[in-house]
């Protein structure tokens, strides 16, 4: 592609952290968009499923009729689902069993790490990051690379150009993380 061609990466926004990722993103030399619409989706060289409910999101998906065109952005652009998002694109999820868009083939366990760690920090790959009543990545099919773990559980996962994460790095304010710079490669690599 052109290089000299910023991309632009849609954060889905429905529910959840959002904003956040706003300044990362431009960190990492793209441009950032909110995108909640079949329409906003089409303008996106790539899009982020954001942490936050997954229930919530299942819910609003279907209120707003977007299965469809999420499960076609799914087939042909780098999408990274983080938390929440990992549950959404997961091929199966536990605890309890909850719909999902069967994107990447991994195993979810929702809040796996338990209530009583319902938030804390880790560093991972040297950059500090939040695990927030985080799903355990149990499982993780053929062709998918474990790019990081923690507690010796795949903590951020990569198959082809679908990414997720556990943790949350956008909370921290030290931009770009670690994680969006990758997206974000991955994203130049595949326009
Ligand atoms: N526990 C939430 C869920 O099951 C995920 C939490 C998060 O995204 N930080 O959807």
């Amino acid at each position: 592609m052109d290089r000299e061609k910023k991309l632009l990466i849609g954060v889905l926004a429905l529910q959840g952290a959002v904003q956040p990722h706003k300044a990362h993103i431009e960190a990492a030399g793209a441009d950032f968009m909110a995108v909640k619409t079949a329409a906003d989706f089409e303008k996106i060289d790539a899009l982020i499923l954001p942490g936050g409910e997954s229930t919530t999101m299942l819910k609003l998906i279907e209120r707003f009729d977007l299965w469809d065109s999420l499960a076609d952005q799914f087939t042909k652009k780098p999408v990274w689902g983080i938390c929440a998002g990992s549950i959404l694109l997961a091929e199966t999820v536990l605890s309890p069993t909850q719909k999902s868009f069967a994107a990447l083939p991994i195993t979810v366990e929702r809040n796996g790490y338990g209530r009583q760690l319902d938030s804390h920090h880790v560093d991972i790959n040297g950059y500090p990051v939040s695990f927030i009543r985080a799903p355990i990545i149990t499982e993780v099919g053929q062709g998918v690379e474990v790019i990081a773990s923690h507690n010796d559980r795949p903590a951020w996962v990569k198959k082809g150009h679908i990414m997720a994460t556990a943790f949350h790095p956008e909370l921290t304010l030290d931009f770009p993380s670690p994680m969006h710079r990758a997206f974000i490669d991955l994203a130049r690599e595949t326009a």
